[in-house]
């Protein structure tokens, strides 16, 4: 299958990337690259979804990821994960080769974001304001490479895998249909208590719903339970106004934290 079928496919399949952004993946694989990246990090504390997909389908992600290097033209292909990914990292060594390695990062945050993720792997640093294709490379997470792969099979992104913790009664990894209400989601974990809050995505990028009947969709990153006076429920909560306020009496500006950022 040459790199514009590839494209061609995912496209019409309707993959995006699963991470949370949500970028159309056929525009990332339509570029030329040195090479592509699985982002298998999955930083966001309490979320597993990434490193047991690995886990149960070695084979179909190492197809995605061959694939995403034929339609880039990529020579290197390189799983990040973390050490502790065990089963994952079990069941995908059959299949390495020169071209495709596992990279394993330290564990720390924020290893999966891209920027970070590139430079652990190869050294290589995205240059402020520019994005990874200009330094040859192509980052996409583990769900979206799976969707790769069976797109290329004909099949359109039609579920998404997801994980439901926090304080339910039963935390899991669920794979639905979109389009399922997060109160269906939430069952299947065994449901929560009344006055509970709940986090659509981790909990440090993830963001407050309001209303459970909003739909499962291709970037739903995780559903979490928490009490309303869960430290992160509140911090989640705060105004823009109260956020400022208190960056004012903290911060004097000197921009050390952007000088001296890993992302930089
Ligand atoms: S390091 Fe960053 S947060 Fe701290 S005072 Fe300087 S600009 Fe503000």
């Amino acid at each position: 299958m040459n790199g514009l079928t590839i494209s061609a496919k995912v496209q019409e399949a309707g993959v995006v990337g699963a991470g949370g952004a949500g970028f159309p993946t056929h525009i990332k694989l339509s570029a030329q690259a040195e090479i592509v990246i699985v982002n298998g990090a999955e930083c966001e504390p309490l979320l597993k979804t990434d490193q047991q997909l690995a886990a149960l389908y070695p084979q179909q992600l190492i197809k995605g990821l061959t694939l995403a290097m034929e339609a880039t033209g990529a020579k290197q292909g390189i799983i990040a994960l973390k050490a502790k990914y065990k089963e994952a990292i079990v069941a995908l060594e059959p299949y390495l080769t020169e071209q495709l390695q596992i990279s394993i990062m330290p564990d720390t945050y924020p290893a999966g974001d891209e920027v970070i993720t590139i430079w652990l792997t190869t050294g290589r640093r995205v240059p402020a304001g520019k994005i990874p294709i200009e330094i040859g490379v192509v980052v996409n997470n583990v769900q979206t490479l799976l969707n790769v792969a069976k797109a290329c099979e004909g099949e359109p992104v039609t579920t998404r895998t997801l994980t439901v913790t926090g304080a339910v009664k039963n935390p899991i990894t669920v794979t639905v249909p979109i389009g399922t209400s997060l109160r269906e989601v939430l069952e299947l974990a065994g449901g929560g208590a009344e006055d509970l809050v709940y986090i659509n995505g981790g909990p440090m990028m993830g963001k407050v719903i309001t209303d459970l009947n909003d739909p499962v969709t291709k970037t739903t990153g995780g559903l979490i339970a928490l009490p309303k006076d869960h430290c992160l429920i509140q911090r989640k909560n705060r105004t823009l106004e109260n956020i400022l306020r208190i960056a004012k009496t903290v911060c004097e500006q000197c921009s050390f934290c952007t000088e001296l950022c890993p992302r930089h």
